[in-house]
């Protein structure tokens, strides 16, 4: 750590990183792997953080927000003197894959969600303590949030947009999820979608099919259509996230070489750049199909599901020049720019509460995989961190 700091100020660093207790932090994140938790179905994981976060003497409250199932875990830790609120916000499911509990192995904490991400939740739950521990804010308030249905595609991210619509939200957020590479300040939206291809006669031996429209023949000129929308929308990318694109995924029709299929079915993603909202997007694919349809006398049913809306952070915003002070006394060196290649729970807290968020958390592997990893000395960083931004973000009123 770097000491060329103020008496004053280099003291509160410190003692805030100091009070930052390891093997606290890795018995949370112990427990909570240890509680499997699949998206839709983390209520007793939400059970076990808000009782550790009783045991700490912390008041919680449950917010159920849309999913009685699992209400949310809400902390609201307030140094009682005016200032900012600060909230570190994490989810609490896991992909819906076979459970691995929890493992200590040499450097390395293993087990479903060790990565994605309770790992980072129990590293920001130590930084809201070293904080009480050490009245680490002078003003101002910490707010923890953990919920459920994060992980597409069970989960729609619902329970945090109820959070957000019903007031829990700070000033400014930090979310631990498993990316440190860069400082993600613009990020793309996405959602995914379905079209159903038919004509209207029943299935046929192809000797005798009548004059309607081959469904696998207006799949082609769909996959045509979107790969043109693609290549114009390739022709005007952003310098750090990348080009707004339309993705065929998969296409299923027919289930014989002589039958003439009814249906047509193709899946995939639209991505979109900041500016563009999911509406103006949705509009226009539903468009596309419709005149498709239109032209070839089949009905094209459209499905679309968000993802999350884009992504932009204001970097003029004082958050981002805290956060890079606080990593840059850790660190020795500012955090580089970086576009975030995924959508994430960021995205929401810009589309819907226009709060700058930062995603930032600890070096993990695996995520998505039986094989999550997350480096425990990487935990402790991003507590420290956070407990340090904290000091230096929240005592400011205006
Ligand atoms: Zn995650």
């Amino acid at each position: 750590m770097r000491t060329d700091t103020q008496p004053s100020e280099s003291h509160a660093v410190s003692a805030v990183c100091a009070a930052v207790n390891r093997n606290r932090l890795l018995d949370t994140a112990i427990r909570l792997i240890a509680k499997p938790s699949p998206t839709g179905s983390a209520g007793e994981v939400s059970d076990e953080l808000a009782a550790i976060l009783i045991e700490d003497g912390f008041c919680v409250e449950r917010v159920a927000a849309g999913h009685v199932a699992a209400p949310a875990v809400v902390v609201r830790y307030s140094s009682g003197r005016a200032g900012r609120t600060l909230q570190f916000n994490g989810h609490l499911d896991t992909v819906h894959l076979p459970f691995v509990p929890p493992k200590v192995i040499g450097e390395r904490l293993t087990g479903s969600g060790s990565a994605d991400m309770k790992g980072g939740i129990a590293a920001a739950v130590e930084a809201l303590r070293a904080i009480r521990d050490v009245k680490g804010i002078s003003g101002g308030a910490i707010l923890l949030t953990a919920h459920d249905l994060h992980e597409a595609p069970w989960g729609d991210g619902s329970q945090l947009d109820g959070l957000l619509a019903e007031g829990y939200v700070g000033d400014a957020a930090l979310l631990p999820e498993y990316f440190n590479s860069a400082l993600p300040v613009i990020g793309r939206g996405g959602f995914t979608w379905a079209a159903t291809i038919r004509r209207p006669g029943p299935p046929v031996h192809e000797v005798y099919r009548p004059n309607e429209p081959s469904v696998i023949g207006v799949g082609a000129k769909l996959v045509a259509k979107l790969e043109q929308l693609d290549a114009k929308l390739a022709m005007r990318p952003d310098p750090l996230a990348g080009a707004a694109s339309a993705f065929i995924g998969t296409i299923q029709s027919g289930s014989i070489y002589n039958e003439y299929p009814q249906t047509c079915r193709l899946e995939g993603t639209r991505r979109w750049l900041p500016g563009t909202r999911f509406a103006d997007v949705d509009r226009e694919f539903r468009e596309l199909c419709r005149g498709l349809a239109q032209d070839t006398m089949t009905t094209i049913d459209v499905e679309t599901h968000l993802m999350r809306d884009a992504f932009l952070l204001d970097t003029t915003d004082p958050f981002i020049g805290i956060f890079q002070s606080a990593y840059a006394t850790m660190m020795g060196e500012q955090l580089p720019i970086g576009g975030k290649p995924f959508v994430d729970d960021g995205n929401s807290f810009f589309s819907r509460a226009g709060v700058p968020a930062i995603t930032h958390g600890p070096t993990a592997g695996g995520a998505h995989t039986t094989a999550e990893w997350v480096n425990i000395d990487d935990l402790v960083r991003v507590a420290r961190l956070y407990a340090l931004i904290a000091t230096m973000y929240c005592s400011h009123t205006t």
